[in-house]
């Protein structure tokens, strides 16, 4: 057990979860979880406010409890409360969404919860199946 731990939100997909959380926790060590259909889309433009108010109560609950040192925000390509890849003229204009996405959902953090880092994170299922974690900075 580790005296810093991280705080991960993630979107429930069994597509990418699976492969996602192992390298998400090679890469930052433990967290706490939270899972949520669209993941960072809850903080920018949720299907119902109540979402985005649970998200957050969620996360200052990890807060309290946990005292996570930064925030990880996860957004995946081809997630369904996007509308999937099909919705996309091409994966760089997918990617380029989400990465807007990701950063509007940090802002939305960083308004809430000013003292918490964030770090934002795109994952990707490339053409040889293979599951990356990318860091957008
Ligand atoms: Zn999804």
């Amino acid at each position: 057990m580790s005296d810093k731990i991280s705080l991960v939100l993630m979107c429930i997909d069994y597509r990418f979860w699976p492969e996602a959380l192992p390298l998400l926790e090679k890469k930052y060590g433990e967290f706490d979880l939270i899972e949520l259909a669209g993941a960072s889309k809850n903080l920018v433009s949720p299907t119902e406010e109540a979402d985005r108010t649970a998200l957050l109560e969620n996360i200052g609950i990890s807060i309290s409890l946990h005292h996570p040192h930064q925030i990880i925000l996860t957004n995946h390509t081809d997630c369904g409360m996007y509308g999937g890849s099909k919705n996309f003229k091409s994966l760089e204009e997918e990617i380029n969404f989400q990465i807007n996405d990701l950063k509007s959902a940090k802002d939305v953090i960083k308004q809430k919860f000013p003292e918490l880092p964030t770090v934002m994170v795109l994952i990707h299922r490339d053409q040889d199946e293979k599951i990356s974690i990318e860091e957008v900075v």
